[in-house]
């Protein structure tokens, strides 16, 4: 069999990871997961069940009933493609709201780390080369000023028609960065032999080849 080869991304909300992880995986044909997707499902259903996150009991009560899986790239919730539905902001707040609460964390990393086991994966998220994937043989921290983020971020959202104010996406972004590094349970940061890459005025090629070349060096 051939050998498994696990690559950890990690790094703030717009840093660029999940495109680029998605043209590593595509470039070495392995399996790609996107783990805030994960988190994302899960506060999707907290919105459409109407479930207040702070509600230990009804978050324990929905987690035990909810299945969360990849299918050819699209994350499916109990069954149902929610991979367009997940991407707006009001849901990116939610997951990292849900995000910080033990009973979510528990439930996704298990899968995350199942899901890391059999095969080769790039994974990207948070907390992937400290607490998901240790072990991983490659591991990077992609970082961007939070300027640059908001700007991409901003673009992406123009780009598809929506009204959009940077200035808006600009403190949205701060107010996540806050909340994701300053969490309790395994906050954003940065592993210790992982490798950092400041991807600010780089483009995706320019990144995805930095890596591959690490890779196979
Ligand atoms: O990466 P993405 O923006 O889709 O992630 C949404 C939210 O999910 C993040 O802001 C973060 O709070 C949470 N997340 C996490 N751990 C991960 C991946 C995402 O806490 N491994």
């Amino acid at each position: 069999m051939d050998q498994i080869i696990r690559i950890a991304i990690d790094g703030p909300s717009g840093a660029g990871k999940s495109t680029i992880a998605k043209a590593v995986a595509r470039a070495m044909r392995i399996d790609y997961i996107d783990t805030g997707a994960m988190y994302r499902a899960v506060g999707y259903k907290t919105i459409a069940q109407n479930i207040d996150p702070q509600d230990a009991a009804a978050m324990r009560a929905m987690l035990d009933g909810t299945e969360i899986d990849f299918s050819q790239g699209n994350i499916i919730l109990d069954g149902k493609n929610i991979n367009e539905e997940i991407r707006t902001d009001a849901i990116a707040k939610r997951a990292s709201q849900c995000s910080a609460l033990p009973a979510v964390r528990e439930k996704l990393v298990q899968l995350q780390r199942q899901m890391g086991q059999m095969k080769s994966v790039i994974m990207d998220g948070r907390d992937i080369g400290n607490n998901v994937l240790p072990d991983a043989e490659y591991k990077f921290f992609m970082t961007a000023s939070a300027e640059e983020r908001a700007r991409r971020r901003y673009e992406e959202l123009a780009a598809k028609g929506q009204d959009v104010n940077y200035q808006q996406v600009l403190s949205d972004i701060q107010q996540r960065d806050h909340s994701d590094m300053t969490r309790e349970l395994n906050p954003l940061r940065k592993a210790p032999d992982a490798m950092e890459i400041n991807t600010t005025g780089m483009g995706i090629e320019d990144v995805t080849d930095f890596i591959l070349k690490e890779i196979r060096k």
